[in-house]
């Protein structure tokens, strides 16, 4: 059975487990000519290691602008974020991001060389060959060995998305940072990178904040979920669940998870209607 809780720490983590990354109280807004845009209202959650915490929520809900904040490209006009107990105020190496978009690697450069040059811009290596070594280690986990020379334009969109991942898991950040990396793909193909994410997780139990509007993928993906509500994004509610597979998917307990949280989105839009 799923286990859901409030705000509670994660299943399986001791109280002594410091969080990697604390977020409280996040207010985020816009500033355009016309407008004020509240992004997101006092915003509260906390990330701790080898998490797969999931920002759920409808279009428009704030998740990308969370993730711009975590990565330091945006200031909070209210409350604050901390990595490793540091205020975030600039964006760094430390937090990489993977986008939705296939066209984030550098065109004119090989797989190979797009994990080399983040590698070494990020201060990761001061060695072409140190560099060379690790972005192989990744191509070869996740299972681009052979593409190593290939130029992005050669690639499909799954394939893409594996280079932006090996590079951003290259970069060994505190916490990888993941805006809808496949809501661009092809279903079959979804799924698959669902299912190699874990299997790296697995491997190497990095930390990753993962941004889905979603549901099923949500489940697949995360041990922790915070449901956002939109306009402004707030939180609806955190829930901690156990690792789910596809295989599991039509297990009468994935399917009562997913209704609920259905339910729970759901609720706001007819609130707004
Ligand atoms: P999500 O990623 O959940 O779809 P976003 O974080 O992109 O949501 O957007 C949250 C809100 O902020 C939306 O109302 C959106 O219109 C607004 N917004 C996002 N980016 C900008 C921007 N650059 N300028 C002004 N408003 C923005
Ligand atoms: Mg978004």
């Amino acid at each position: 059975m799923p286990q859901t809780t409030n705000g509670a720490a994660p299943a399986g983590a001791a109280p002594a487990v410091a969080p990697i990354l604390e977020v409280e109280g996040v207010t985020l807004q816009y500033k355009t000519k016309e407008h004020l845009i509240t992004a997101t209202y006092r915003v509260d959650f906390k990330v701790y290691p080898a998490d797969r915490f999931v920002l759920l929520g409808p279009s428009g809900c704030g998740k990308s602008t969370l993730l711009k904040g975590v990565a330091g490209f945006m200031r909070p006009v209210e409350g604050e974020m901390r990595l490793k107990g540091r205020r975030i105020e600039e964006p760094g190496p430390d937090r990489v991001m993977v986008f939705q978009e296939f066209d984030q690697l550098l065109p004119w450069k090989t797989v190979r060389q797009n994990i080399t040059f983040a590698l070494r811009n990020g201060g990761r290596c001061s060695r072409e060959s140190d560099a060379d070594e690790i972005a192989m280690n990744y191509i070869r986990k996740v299972k681009l060995n052979g593409f190593e020379n290939t130029y992005p334009h050669m690639l499909s969109g799954g394939m893409k998305q594996r280079v932006a991942i090996a590079r951003g898991m290259a970069m060994e950040p505190d916490i990888l940072l993941m805006d809808e990396p496949f809501a661009s793909l092809d279903a079959l193909t979804r799924r698959q990178m669902q299912e190699e994410l874990l299997q790296l997780w697995d491997d190497t139990r990095f930390t990753v904040l993962f941004v889905t509007h979603s549901i099923e993928e949500a489940l697949l993906v995360g041990n922790r979920i915070l449901v956002l509500s939109p306009h402004p994004g707030q939180v609806k509610a955190e829930l901690n669940t156990h690792m789910h597979s596809h295989a599991n998917a039509g297990s009468p307990e994935f399917i009562a998870l997913q209704t609920r949280i259905h339910n729970m989105l759901f609720a706001d839009r007819v609130l707004e209607e």
